[in-house]
């Protein structure tokens, strides 16, 4: 298995069943105070504006996990299990980078994650040129952004996918 060094996904398809030997046996997954349901009801109201009509799945987990302790990188933010696998949405949030992140960065990663996971989108590639946009791999890394910009990445993202 291979984490991303930035905003963490497997770099292939996860084997079904695989995330359940890291996480389901306890300690490093743990049910947040976090009002996650708020991100994901938010994230189809606004993909539904645009015309996309992505599949909700009735089974929805997202978690805090201390991914640094699993992973043994200090870098690894967030990870979305639920790629391809459109019955199911799965993302770990790291409750360390949670607490760090403001507000807009909170929504940039997990819309990011929503991306991968409901969207089956895939990392931009890490270049100066996709810096902003809402899928590129080292979100950690901006600075200064606000919640326009936020606004705008998805807008940008959400528009282009129905163009094609
Ligand atoms: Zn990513």
């Amino acid at each position: 298995m291979v984490f991303l060094q930035y905003i963490g996904e497997i770099e292939k398809p996860m084997e079904q069943n695989a995330s359940i030997s890291i996480f389901d046996k306890g300690e490093s997954a743990y049910d947040a105070d976090e009002d996650f349901d708020f991100y994901i009801d938010k994230f189809y109201r606004d993909v539904n504006a645009f015309g996309l009509c992505p599949k909700k799945p009735s089974s929805i987990i997202i978690k805090f996990a201390r991914l640094d302790q699993i992973t043994n990188t200090a870098h690894v933010h967030a990870i979305s299990y639920g790629k391809d696998n459109d019955s199911l949405i799965e993302i770990y949030i790291n409750p360390s980078t949670w607490e760090k992140f403001n507000k807009p960065k909170r929504y940039f990663l997990m819309y990011h994650e929503l991306a991968h996971d409901v969207l089956n989108l895939d990392d931009l590639d890490d270049t100066e040129s996709n810096r902003g946009k809402l899928v590129y791999p080292a979100i950690s890394t901006y600075e200064r952004i606000t919640m326009d910009d936020f606004i705008e990445s998805y807008h940008a993202l959400f528009e282009e996918l129905v163009d094609n």
